[in-house]
């Protein structure tokens, strides 16, 4: 999202050649390759077993607010947008990430919330400089870094699951043990954009020193409802969804706890508006009408398992939209 925040300022941009562009604006240059882990399978099989109590336990973390344009989460060109009357404004924002903890494959994250030198050391992280004036990352407030986060846990980190690569997602990724297993939906790495001329240099810090990123490797889903649906560990604990749209890899992950499903989105909707009304995100998306499908295809799953536990993008279920005063 804060990739999109500065496409306002991106004009220079057009005066770099197009051998440059091309070469210059893939989302990062850190190795990337097929995933070593999952097991491609179809959504039916999911929605077998989905309604089952499963080992997986999920905390949410907010681990920073923060104030992002309306316009980049939300279509505001879709009808239903507009019959609200909804226009362009500044909309308090949190920064999530998910703590997934298995029984015998240990802690995992969804996402990673922000860095630690953010706050104690800005000169040193990832996102610093020019394109953190330009988003504004001033108005940022955190409540808590990951390292921090990470040093009251029992156990290591075992994986890091990324609904996508836009530097709110990677943020807190300096701060992940660097041999970590880290993995992605496919295409999300070399992704080109004009935006990513910028934001390159700042996603390559972030992954500097890691391990190579895996991207999930889904097949067609035989049922049709998604663009792909993986087995993460095998066990039928926890699912990846491939949902395109928003970003080439964009993946939403479900995990089965004792207490039912739990459906972690990413950015297929950022809003509690946007989830409630059906209206899939807006500029921030390299797509916005292949959103629109995949938002359609998870607000399906919930329509016919409406015991499923919902975790949006970046706002708690509820948030209304703050209205710009003219
Ligand atoms: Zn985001």
């Amino acid at each position: 999202m804060l990739v999109r925040k500065i496409y306002a300022y991106s004009g220079v941009c057009l005066a770099i050649n197009a051998v440059v562009l091309a070469q210059g604006c893939v989302v990062t240059g850190h190795p990337a390759g097929e995933a070593q882990w999952g097991r491609s399978d179809s959504s039916a099989s999911l929605e077998q077993v989905i309604e089952q109590p499963g080992p997986v336990e999920v905390e949410t973390i907010a681990a920073a607010s923060w104030q992002v344009p309306l316009e980049g989460m939300l279509n505001l060109d879709h009808p239903k947008a507009r019959a609200a009357g909804l226009t362009s404004s500044e909309q308090p924002i949190e920064i999530y990430f998910h703590a997934l903890r298995h029984p015998t494959r240990g802690l995992f994250i969804v996402d990673t919330g922000v860095e630690h030198a953010l706050q104690v050391a800005p000169e040193r992280a990832a996102v610093r400089g020019f394109v953190a004036k330009l988003a504004k990352l001033s108005t940022l407030e955190v409540k808590v870094d990951l390292k921090t986060w990470l040093a009251r846990q029992e156990q290591p980190l075992s994986g890091v699951f990324f609904t996508h690569l836009h530097l709110d997602h990677v943020l807190g990724l300096p701060d992940v043990p660097d041999t970590t297993p880290l993995f992605s939906g496919p295409g999300e790495a070399r992704a080109h954009g004009l935006l990513n001329l910028f934001t390159r240099p700042i996603t390559d810090r972030a992954f500097e020193g890691h391990a190579a990123l895996g991207e999930w490797q889904f097949q067609t889903d035989p049922a049709g409802r998604f663009a792909g649906v993986l087995d993460v560990l095998g066990d039928g604990s926890l699912w990846a969804l491939h949902v395109p749209g928003h970003s080439p890899g964009s993946t939403a992950y479900l995990a089965r706890t004792p207490r039912g499903p739990v459906l972690m989105v990413g950015d297929a909707s950022h809003t509690a508006w946007g989830w409630e009304h059906e209206v899939e995100p807006g500029t921030f998306s390299t797509d916005v009408e292949q959103s629109a499908g995949s938002l359609s295809a998870l607000e399906g799953l919930v329509k016919r398992h409406p015991s499923i536990d919902v975790r949006l993008g970046h706002q708690p279920h509820g948030q209304p939209i703050v209205v710009a005063t003219p």
